[in-house]
């Protein structure tokens, strides 16, 4: 059914929060008020596309306890769990918690690829034992012949193998002392597959925390936040436990990531042991606002002159609600220009995984965010989350991490 809305696109309005709280997907008002925020609606201009036809479907599953058909499924399936539909609706409906219970429910079995890949993010040994045969193969010139060869296609692995660079296969070291006086010490959260491929911007973190006066532990016990499990369907209880238990038994005035999509999930852990999940929560910080928050008024960057548009993370929009410390830890630098990428309210495509497994909405989407950026005539574009930066990069227009562009400017 589609009701009173308007088929067109316009701007989200700001969140209103004015209905009752509503966390039951049965209880949704059916208002409409989130459809036009909803990236999926905009491709698409159809209400099965709407937050509101995914309540419904998600009612079904878990208030009604119904089969749901092959296309209201697709229609579920492609959300990008943006979560753009919870900054808007007035009831305060926890979309993305509901599509997460939902997906349990159905339990989708993973494929022998997905089930590799979910094995890999969850093992730290399997990993570094696979990093090196990774940088081979990228270094040998075998990309080019393999992909003639379509294999790469037909194992549905062609989208991820074009974004790989080349990945760090050393570990961190466990700790990075200061380099100004020391003013405490803080663990930094290092992910799973951006420890690997991502690594330029962890050392630009251990190092700006450590011009600040504070001391790194990169924890080795740490893992995957389990973003990727939860958001497809697959317990991540286990890896949620472990960082859980690595992260409290340190002694550090905080637990810092780099990474929004990584944040966004960090900062919404629950486990059985309530306590120690708040614990860890409690500690939990995102490395701008932290970095914002103590940084010393004597130390001044470098100046630049260049033209910088931020990108920003659905994740750091829409559930961390923290972007305007990018914006503010970025005019640290003297003569830099900084303004907001045009449209930022609609996610880039990359969506976790869903770049790899709706390659063909996410294309749309990335063509948009493509246009944006060329219209912002940008030396440089920044973006707070490994996968959004890595999914915008183009060739020699490399999407950076904030931290990068401030590191550079440290003075020597
Ligand atoms: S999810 Fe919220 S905004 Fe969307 S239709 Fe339901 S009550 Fe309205
Ligand atoms: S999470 Fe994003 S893609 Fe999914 S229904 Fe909400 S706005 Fe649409």
């Amino acid at each position: 059914m589609f009701d009173f809305m308007d088929m067109g696109y316009d701007e989200p309005a700001e969140s209103l929060r004015s209905g009752p709280y509503i966390p039951e997907a049965s209880e949704c008002m059916r208002c409409g008020m989130c459809v036009s925020s909803c990236p999926t609606f905009r491709l698409f201009q159809i209400d099965e596309e709407t937050p509101r036809r995914r309540i419904r479907t998600i009612s079904k599953i878990l208030v009604e306890n119904q089969p749901i058909s092959k296309e209201e499924r697709m229609h579920l399936d492609n959300c990008l769990q943006c979560r753009a539909c919870e900054t808007v609706c007035p009831s305060w409906m926890l979309y993305g918690q509901l599509f997460d219970q939902a997906q349990t429910r159905l339990k989708a079995e993973p494929g022998w690829l997905a089930k590799l890949a979910f094995s890999l993010i969850e093992n730290k040994r399997w990993r570094m034992w696979l990093m090196p045969l990774l940088a081979v193969y990228l270094k040998s010139g075998l990309q080019k012949p393999l992909r003639r060869t379509g294999l790469l296609k037909k194992l549905h692995l062609a989208d991820a193998e074009a974004l790989l660079d080349k990945p760090a296969l050393q570990a961190l070291a466990d700790f990075y002392p200061a380099s100004a006086p020391k003013r405490g010490r803080i663990a930094l959260f290092t992910g799973c597959i951006a420890e690997h491929f991502d690594r330029d911007t962890l050392l630009a973190a251990i190092k700006l925390l450590n011009a600040i006066g504070y001391e790194v532990l990169a924890l080795s016990q740490q893992g995957c936040c389990g973003a990727i499990h939860q958001h497809n369907g697959q317990s991540a209880a286990g890896l949620i436990d472990n960082n859980i238990r690595a992260f409290n038994g340190l002694d550090v005035d905080a637990v810092l990531h780099t990474a929004t999509g990584c944040g966004a999930m960090l900062s919404e852990y629950q486990s059985s042991d309530g306590e120690a999940a708040e614990l860890f929560r409690q500690r939990l910080f995102d490395i701008t606002e932290f970095l914002l928050k103590h940084w010393p008024d004597k130390l001044q960057l470098l100046p630049s002159s260049l033209k910088i548009a931020v990108h920003e993370p659905c994740s750091q929009r829409n559930v961390l609600k923290n972007q305007q410390a990018v914006y503010a830890l970025l005019q640290k630098i003297p003569g830099l220009s900084i303004s907001a990428l045009a449209d930022n309210q609609t996610c880039c495509g990359a969506g976790g995984s869903y770049m790899l497994t709706h390659p063909a909405n996410a294309g749309q989407l990335q063509a948009l965010k493509q246009e944006a950026i060329n219209a912002s005539l940008a030396d440089v574009v920044v973006s707070g989350n490994f996968g959004c930066a890595v999914f915008l990069s183009t060739g020699s227009n490399k999407v950076e991490h904030p931290l990068l562009i401030l590191a550079r400017q440290l003075p020597v």
